[in-house]
């Protein structure tokens, strides 16, 4: 039987901070697969995490003969920083991070090797993004808006790879999560949000050549459709997207963050050892569409 087998492989999730996201769902589903599983949280989302995983709030249950969803170990990270001289004096001050010790990608990356070891992680998704214009539109987008929204949101995925590459077990896998806006308008989804996912898309496609050639490692992105997670919340357009996707896209059932989570624990397991610079579309076939279904459209006639 052609077994989807993650058992002895590491991963880090990076963006967890609940149980409505993405995040929560791959851990789940690379733990159910076999992985040990680390995530990272963004500080001021930190405490509340861990408030709720002691007060067993949180979707542990992985189903029948699976058991709970347990972590090795849970990261702060601020992905908008590579290293503590990045950091600005407010934030290194503020009351979420003060207690935090090295909270950037390279603390994140030298914490790991710490607890670890050298070439133990086989796995890393990047599930986060940010955008603090998000809902302006990009024409009345602040410079800053827009190059903080790049710089969460898809250089945070550059840096990434090249600061877990070196450590990683050769033939590792990394996985980045998409949205449409990158190659189409979505109105509403403003505030350089959609620059960012065309740059992560791209970027998906230099790294897996840099990273293939130096480590053998592997690099591929999710194009997902719309869930209604906190991050998509926020921005206040995810219910429209939903219902326009379940009317328009080829299928019509509910996008489930299961759907999105099965299809990234193939793309990190050696089931899709061949695949590597892909964006891999788990959207119902939303995206094969240029217009929206007439009213009255029959299929069977
Ligand atoms: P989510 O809220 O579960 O995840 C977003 C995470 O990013 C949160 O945990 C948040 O704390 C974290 N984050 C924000 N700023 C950060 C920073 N500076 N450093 C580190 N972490 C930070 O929401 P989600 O919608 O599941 O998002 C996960 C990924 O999926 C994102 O890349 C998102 O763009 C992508 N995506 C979402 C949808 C959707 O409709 N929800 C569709 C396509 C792609």
């Amino acid at each position: 039987m052609l077994n989807l087998n993650l058992e002895g492989k590491l991963a880090i999730v990076a963006g967890v901070a609940d149980d409505q996201g993405y995040g929560w769902a791959i851990a789940k589903a690379l733990k159910k697969a076999g992985a040990k599983i680390i995530i990272t949280t963004w500080p001021p989302a930190l405490n509340i995490l861990r408030m709720s995983l002691e007060r067993g709030k949180l979707d542990t249950k992985l189903g029948p003969d699976y058991g709970d969803l347990t972590f090795e170990k849970i990261y702060p990270l601020d992905a908008m920083y590579d290293c503590m001289d990045d950091v600005p004096e407010d934030v290194r001050t503020n009351k979420r991070y003060v207690e935090l010790g090295d909270f950037t990608i390279r603390g994140l990356r030298d914490s790991i090797e710490k607890d670890f070891g050298l070439n133990k992680i086989d796995i890393v998704v990047h599930s986060l993004a940010n955008g603090p214009e998000v809902q302006k539109h990009l024409i009345d987008t602040s410079r800053a808006g827009y190059l903080a929204a790049n710089s969460a949101s898809a250089y945070s995925f550059v840096s990434m790879v090249r600061h877990m590459a070196p450590i990683m077990q050769k033939g590792g896998s990394f996985l980045a999560l998409s949205y449409m806006a990158a190659e189409r308008v979505v109105p509403g989804y403003g505030g350089g949000m959609s620059s960012a996912k065309a740059a992560l898309e791209s970027d998906t496609r230099v790294l897996s050549f840099e990273a293939g050639r130096r480590y053998q490692h592997r690099v591929n992105v999710i194009s997902a459709g719309p869930l209604a997670s906190r991050a998509a919340k926020s921005i206040g357009i995810i219910q429209n997207a939903i219902n326009y996707s379940e009317t328009n896209a080829p299928l019509t059932d509910t996008l489930t963050a299961d759907d999105v989570a099965n299809t990234a624990a193939f793309l990190c397991s050696d089931l899709s050892k061949g695949i590597t610079g892909s964006t891999v579309y788990v959207d119902k076939g939303l995206h094969a569409m240029a217009i929206a279904v007439p009213s009255g459209y029959n299929e069977n006639s």
